[in-house]
């Protein structure tokens, strides 16, 4: 049993690949994780996408065959040299293997990365299930090859998640032939060159789509009820075999060039055509364009996954048929509904705390990962977050295009490590050098945290989790131009200390960087302290420990009492013992000082340094 990401790294290992770098992202994370596990092969965590994307671009040039790994945003960052190369070409295979968020799980847009195959003129497959996966990644490699064309394989969270059977095979030999040739007509894009290249390039597409003409991922189910036959391709395959499983289905693998005539054909087979295609209506409007009649968004939804339930009625309203009521598998109704939160103890819980107490004089610019979260309720303390890095970019602009009305607010702005390390740095260093006035903070917990805890420059670590060298983000604050009196590190769980800092950096009208130094609860380097206990006849009902976030402070008892002639809502807390990590920081928010360590603390050098 496969997921369709262990599969991705099983078939690139089997077709010999060399390199394999990605940047971290739901759903696409696993990839890389997995291919660690290969030997015979060099698998990197990057920076970002686009460092990633050229590095495989390298190895590929080169002459091996190498994959680069990303979530569809990162396709973004990765655009340029993946517009870039297209015209260049490579040596060895190249798969860039993106994993589109369909339905936004964990993603700030759901964008369909079928869009840069035609955007890059890069041809797309897109597989279904896990075996698919593993068959199409194989694939890839060659059709990559015998192109010389970077090759875009298309997931989505269903296909890279779920598990299903996967036979596999042998791992073939890496490239050992060939090597890189000197070749600057190539390989150095200039402006005449990549003149040059334009036409080879339309020529390739122009094969390319033969190719799709005749490729066995592209086949034709012959169904019985000839009434709609569907065009789809990647899991709405699933879905609608699913859903109509004795209709015609026309199944895309190499989506992209579509193969118009296999189409025409399957068209002309059927009473009615249905484009089945999960996020973008991309492929029907080709077909449109061809001539080929058929409908798709105008009556499926242009988000989200086209499930049975989805299909289904649809179907039957586009055949004028009664709307079936389907019986759901399984009702979202009886799940207890758990906003998102952050974890017990989270070193971020102090920050978001500090901040919301500062809340009427700041406007705080946010960004991807964990810290997100800090929009949410109890915290309310984030006003912005667009993209991985944008924090940092944002405030500047924030400070210099404040209205009269934000004049006396202060502009903070937070990032996580790996996102300063991804995409921040350049954003510090437009901030200093255009004189900004914004107080930023590094909140450094020492991994990625919001995927799972993958490594990167800053952690000391490389993606096998072996010594790598580790980056001293005081210093590089300081080259970036931040003056050394302006740079601080401080622990989150002593929140007096970050809050005076706060304080005083906000009021100072140029760049200030704040980092905070606790490591993610979820990895080895968080150590637990002896958990805390409220003292029920000590506690007050005033919750105002419960405005830390933390998930281990739990409501015992609420009451309505009388005070100053008005109602006021009382909260009683429990601390859920199993899940507290005694990090201490519900403590400082207790006037009455009803919450104690339960057993005295061991006093190491670290819980010393946190509470004194
Ligand atoms: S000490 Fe308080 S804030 Fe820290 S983990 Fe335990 S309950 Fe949560
Ligand atoms: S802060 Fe202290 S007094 Fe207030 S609810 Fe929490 S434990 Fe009780």
């Amino acid at each position: 049993m496969m997921s369709g990401n262990e599969a991705v790294a099983r078939a690139a290992w089997e077709s010999g690949l060399a390199l394999a770098s990605a940047y971290p992202g739901t759903p696409s994370t696993e990839i890389l994780e997995e291919l660690t596990q290969y030997p015979d092969l060099n698998a990197q965590w990057a920076v970002n996408e686009k460092v990633a994307l050229e590095v495989a671009i390298g190895a590929a040039v080169a002459g091996s065959r190498s994959l680069a790994a990303m979530k569809q945003v990162g396709v973004n960052v990765a655009a340029d040299p993946l517009m870039s190369q297209s015209l260049a070409g490579v040596v060895g295979g190249l798969v860039l293997v993106v994993a589109d968020d369909v339905g936004l799980s964990s993603s700030q847009n759901e964008q369909d990365t079928r869009f840069w195959g035609r955007f890059a003129h890069i041809p797309v497959m897109e597989p279904a299930d896990a075996q698919e996966a593993f068959e199409m990644t194989k694939a890839a490699f060659d059709l990559s090859e015998k192109f010389e064309t970077i090759v875009i394989l298309r997931l989505t969270t269903r296909v890279c998640h779920v598990k299903s059977l996967v036979t596999v095979g042998e791992r073939r030999p890496p490239n050992s032939e060939g090597g890189f040739t000197y070749d600057p007509n190539r390989w150095v894009l200039v402006p005449s060159t990549a003149k040059r290249r334009l036409p080879l390039q339309a020529e390739r597409e122009k094969a390319l789509k033969a190719e799709s003409e005749s490729s066995p991922l592209n086949v034709v189910e012959q169904g019985s009820d000839k009434r709609v036959g569907f065009v789809t391709s990647g899991p709405g395959y699933l879905h609608v075999k699913e859903s109509f499983p004795d209709a015609p289905v026309l199944k895309l693998g190499l989506s992209h060039p579509a193969p118009f005539e296999i189409i025409r054909a399957f068209a002309g087979t059927v009473e009615r055509l249905v484009v089945v295609e999960e996020t973008e209506k991309l492929l029907e409007t080709e077909l449109k364009a061809e001539g080929i009649g058929c409908t798709g968004k105008d009556i499926l939804p242009s988000n989200g996954e086209l499930a049975p339930e989805i299909l289904i009625p649809a179907i039957a309203k586009f055949l004028g048929e009664p709307v079936p009521v389907r019986k759901l598998a399984h009702d979202s109704s009886l799940v207890f509904p758990r906003p998102p939160t952050m974890c017990v103890g989270c070193p971020h819980l102090g920050v978001y705390y500090t901040l919301s107490k500062l809340r009427r004089q700041v406007t705080i610019s946010g960004d991807i990962g964990c810290y997100t979260l800090g929009a949410l309720h109890p915290w309310k303390a984030l006003d912005t977050t667009t993209c991985m890095g944008a924090s940092l970019t944002m405030a500047l602009g924030l400070d210099k295009g404040r209205l009269p009305k934000d004049a006396d607010k202060s502009v903070v702005a937070v990032i996580g490590d790996s996102t300063f390390l991804h995409m921040g740095i350049q954003g510090l260093l437009n901030l200093v050098y255009n004189k900004g006035n914004a107080t930023v903070l590094i909140l450094d917990n020492q991994t990625v945290g919001m995927t799972g805890g993958q490594d990167h420059p800053g952690t000391g670590k490389d993606a096998y989790g072996m010594p790598a060298p580790k980056v001293d983000f005081i210093k590089l604050i300081e080259a970036l131009g931040v003056k050394p009196e302006r740079i601080h590190k401080i622990n989150p769980y002593m929140m007096p200390v970050l809050f005076k800092t706060l304080k005083d950096e906000m009021a100072i009208p140029e760049v200030s960087v704040i980092i905070t130094d606790q490591p993610c609860v979820l990895i080895e380097d968080h150590q637990r302290f002896a958990p805390y206990t409220v003292i029920e006849e000590a506690c007050t009902g005033c919750g105002n420990c419960l405005k830390t976030g933390c998930p281990a402070i739990l409501v015992r008892k609420r009451e309505t009492v009388a005070k100053n002639g008005k109602d006021q809502e009382l909260a009683f807390v429990d601390i859920d013992i199993s899940g507290c990590t005694g990090c201490g920081l519900c403590t400082e928010t207790c006037g009455p000082d009803a919450i104690k360590r339960m057993m005295p603390p061991t006093k190491t050098s670290k819980e010393a340094q946190a509470h004194g």
